[in-house]
C-alpha cells in the first residue's frame, strides 16, 4: 500500500494536473538528479548496481536518485520519451518500486491521448472536474514562466540560464505549485527592474534535451558572451500556450514526445521570431535522439553546433573550445552579413 503523502516520481513531463488533483506531490526525477548534492555519485550507484557504461547518464541518474530518495511510485513515460526508460523502470520495479506507465501516442491521436490521461486518472482516483480545475489553477504560473521567457529573449532582463531553470521546473512545479507561483511572480517582478543585457551579443538557441553539464549557461553566456534566447525542450515542458486551450489539446501541442517534425517546425518559428543566429543542438551520449541531429541540420537554415555530453559535471575543455569557435564563427557571419 503506497503512502499518499510520499512524492510520486516522474521520468519526464506528464499531465501533472492528474497527480495534483489527487493531492499527490510530483517529483521530476531529472530535476532531483541534476540538483542533488552529488550527481556523479548517483550515476556511480547505478553502475555499481550493474548499469553498463554505455547507457545514458540521465537514465543512470534517475535510477540512482529514485533509490537514494526512497521513491516508491513512479509514473514512467513508456512511449514518447525514451526506450532506455523501459529497462530502467524494470530495474526499479525489481527493487519494489511501483511503475505506473503513461504513453504519448506517436501520431498525437487525441482519443488515445485522452484515454492515457483517463487511465492515469483512474489509477489516482480523480475525475475530470478536479483535473480541469488543476489545469486552470496552473495557468497563472505557466503565464508567468512564459513572461520570464519573454524577459529573456525580448527584453534581455533575464539570462538564458534563468529562463531555462524556470521552464524545466514546470514539469513538477517544484512539488508545490502555490509556492512556485509566488516565487515565479517575485522573480519576474524583480527582473523587470533590471537593465537589459548586451543587445549586441550573439543570439543562440539551444535544442534538445537539457544538457547534463552543471555550468553550460555560465560558460556560454557569462564566459563567452553569447545570449541563449531560446531553450527549446524546457519551453515545451512549460506549455506556454496552456492558458489558451483545453488540457488534452495542450498535451497534444506539446512537441517533445511526438515526431521530430513538430519540433523542427517549432524550432523554425521560434528561431525566426527571436532572431536567432546559431543553434546548439545538445545530444546526450548513447541517446537515440542523436540520430535526429541529421534532420535538424538538414532542415534548419542556421549554423548548428552539435554537442555531446555524457556524465554530470562542468563543461570539459574540448567542448568549451568548440563553443568558443562556434560563437566566433556565428559572430563573423553576422559581421559579413551572411546570416
Ligand atoms: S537523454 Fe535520451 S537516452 Fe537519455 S533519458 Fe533522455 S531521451 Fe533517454
Amino acid at each position: 500500500m503506497s503512502d499518499s503523502t510520499a512524492p510520486v516520481g516522474l521520468t519526464t513531463t506528464i499531465p501533472v494536473e492528474v497527480l495534483l488533483a489527487a493531492g499527490r506531490v510530483p517529483l521530476d526525477l531529472n530535476n532531483a538528479f541534476i540538483t542533488a548534492p552529488d550527481p556523479p555519485a548517483l550515476v556511480a550507484r547505478a553502475e555499481r548496481d550493474g548499469y553498463p557504461p554505455n547507457v545514458c547518464g540521465w537514465i543512470k541518474g534517475i535510477y540512482g536518485v529514485a533509490l537514494e530518495r526512497g521513491i516508491r511510485q513512479i509514473v514512467a513515460v513508456t512511449q514518447g520519451d525514451c526506450s532506455q526508460t523501459h529497462a530502467m523502470a524494470e530495474t526499479l520495479q525489481a527493487e519494489g518500486v511501483e511503475i505506473i506507465p503513461f504513453a504519448y501516442p506517436f501520431d498525437r491521436d487525441r482519443e488515445l491521448l485522452q484515454h492515457q490521461i483517463e487511465r492515469l486518472m483512474d489509477r489516482f482516483g480523480v475525475a475530470w472536474e478536479a483535473v480541469h480545475a488543476q489545469y486552470a489553477a496552473l495557468h497563472e504560473a505557466r503565464r508567468i514562466v512564459a513572461e520570464v521567457d519573454e524577459l529573456n529573449w525580448r527584453a534581455g532582463q533575464v539570462t538564458g540560464g534563468e529562463a531555462h531553470l524556470w521552464q524545466v521546473n514546470c514539469s513538477d512545479f517544484g512539488g508545490d505549485p502555490v509556492r512556485f507561483l509566488a516565487e515565479a511572480r517575485a522573480f519576474a517582478e524583480a527582473a523587470q527592474g533590471r537593465p537589459a543585457r548586451d543587445g549586441d551579443a550573439v543570439r543562440l538557441a539551444l535544442a534538445g534535451v537539457p544538457p547534463i553539464y552543471s555550468d553550460f549557461f555560465e560558460v556560454v553566456e557569462r564566459d563567452l558572451g553569447a545570449r541563449v534566447v531560446f531553450v527549446e525542450v524546457p519551453r515545451q515542458f512549460a506549455l506556454p500556450w496552456a492558458p489558451e486551450t483545453d488540457i488534452v489539446t495542450s498535451y497534444q501541442r506539446y512537441t517533445y514526445p511526438y515526431d521530430i517534425f513538430g519540433r523542427i517546425e517549432d524550432l523554425k518559428t521560434e528561431c525566426e521570431r527571436r532572431k536567432v543566429r546559431g543553434l546548439i543542438h545538445y545530444a546526450q551520449s548513447f541517446c537515440f535522439r542523436q540520430i535526429e541531429d541529421l534532420l535538424i541540420k538538414r532542415r534548419l537554415d542556421l549554423p548548428v553546433l552539435t554537442l555531446e555530453g555524457d556524465r554530470p559535471g562542468p563543461v570539459d575543455a574540448r567542448t568549451r573550445i568548440r563553443l568558443e569557435a562556434f560563437i566566433e564563427s556565428v559572430e563573423a557571419r553576422r559581421a559579413t552579413g551572411s546570416t
